[in-house]
């Protein structure tokens, strides 16, 4: 199997596209570490998806904006299963409201979690990706980060602030022959959408030119793909996965 024997860190992954993402993995041979902050039943239940479908998973919590807990994280990943070859940097959040109302606590909070956890499991986990035989970094950004998106000035920073840093740790990365891409998703099938009228929705699949929302196995196919050694030519990119959004 593709994934076989290689070890996946993938943060937020007790439901939405990273349980997806992590389930893809499991299922494909990884050893997959299951990250979440506060979804311990859903995160102890994908782990046992995962042995279901015949892979090996750990739960392990860490809040991505805490420095000591990702350490720990990192430690529980080496007892299990020694050094990660792919970290997935998938946690995110939003806080939605019109630049003109927008609180700077909403502004931090997005950037702590969606940038700051980037940075601090990056680092955490970043020899163990320079020294694996083809690493990987893999960050989930958005189509939101590209185009914008009305109320959501604080994501939108975040999210294109991922291409900037993707880029050059992919510079950084290759003289040890590891890669790092992002995967910008368009509108997808999770919690994330639930607070989103449904007049809203109704909107943007309109304008998708596959006219349908993401589900999160389009975005886990994507994932596993650049995560596996099959993709050890593509470095620094943008992978969108939105449907024709661009078009
Ligand atoms: P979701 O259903 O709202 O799930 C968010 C995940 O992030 C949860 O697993 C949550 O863990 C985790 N998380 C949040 N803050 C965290 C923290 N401080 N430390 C550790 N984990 C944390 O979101 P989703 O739709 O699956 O989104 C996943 C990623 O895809 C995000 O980066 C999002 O920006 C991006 N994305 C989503 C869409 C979309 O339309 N859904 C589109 C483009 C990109 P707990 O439950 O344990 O708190």
């Amino acid at each position: 199997m593709p994934m076989d024997g290689r070890t996946c860190v993938v943060t937020g992954s007790a439901r939405g596209i990273g349980r997806g993402i992590a389930e893809r993995l499991g299922e494909e041979g990884a050893n997959v570490v299951i990250n979440y902050r506060s979804s311990e039943g859903p995160a102890y239940e994908t782990v046992e998806a995962i042995e279901d479908l015949g892979g090996e998973a750990i739960a392990a919590q860490a809040d991505v904006t805490n420095r000591e807990e990702v350490e720990r994280m990192r430690e529980a990943c080496h007892e299990a299963f020694g050094p990660a070859d792919v970290l997935v940097n998938n946690a995110g959040i939003t806080a939605d409201t019109q630049f003109v109302d927008m609180s700077r606590e909403e502004w931090e909070r997005v950037m702590d979690v969606n940038l700051g956890g980037m940075f601090n499991c990056t680092q955490a986990f970043y020899d163990d990706i320079w020294n694996a035989e083809e690493g990987r970094l893999i960050n989930i950004s958005s189509v939101v980060g590209k185009q914008g998106n009305f109320g959501q000035a604080n994501y939108a920073a975040a999210k294109s602030g991922m291409f900037g840093f993707t880029r050059t740790i992919a510079l950084e990365l290759a003289q040890g022959g590891s890669t790092a891409n992002c995967v910008a998703p368009g509108f997808t099938h999770t919690d994330m959408l639930e607070t989103v009228p449904q007049k809203v929705l109704d909107r943007i699949i309109a304008s998708i030119p596959l006219e349908r929302l993401a589900e999160v196995e389009d975005v886990a196919a994507t994932v596993r793909f650049l995560a596996s050694e099959e993709s050890s030519y593509i470095t620094g990119e943008v992978i969108d996965v939105n449907g024709g959004m661009d078009l």
